[in-house]
């Protein structure tokens, strides 16, 4: 668990919660399940807090305009 970089961590809460919400959005997710997607979302939050993307400067905090999510460490969607 531990020998995951932060990229890959956050490529796999990604991919869980993209199915997640799936499931959520067609209303057939279990109570597990969508208690699962809060604490991806929770994990996500602690995993990215003073992220900075090394372009346009935007944080958890302070996304881009229109919206942007991270591709990377340092790196987010509006950039890549
Ligand atoms: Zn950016
Ligand atoms: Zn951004």
């Amino acid at each position: 668990m531990n020998a995951r970089t932060p990229k890959e961590h956050l490529t796999f809460l990604q991919e869980e919660m993209a199915e997640l919400r799936f499931a959520i959005n067609a209303s057939v997710a279990t109570p597990a399940q969508k208690a699962l997607y809060e604490s991806d979302e929770k994990t996500l939050l602690a995993l990215t807090t003073g992220w900075e993307c090394e372009h346009c400067g935007c944080t958890n905090e302070r996304a881009c305009p229109g919206g942007c999510s991270w591709v990377d460490v340092n790196l987010c969607s509006a950039c890549d």
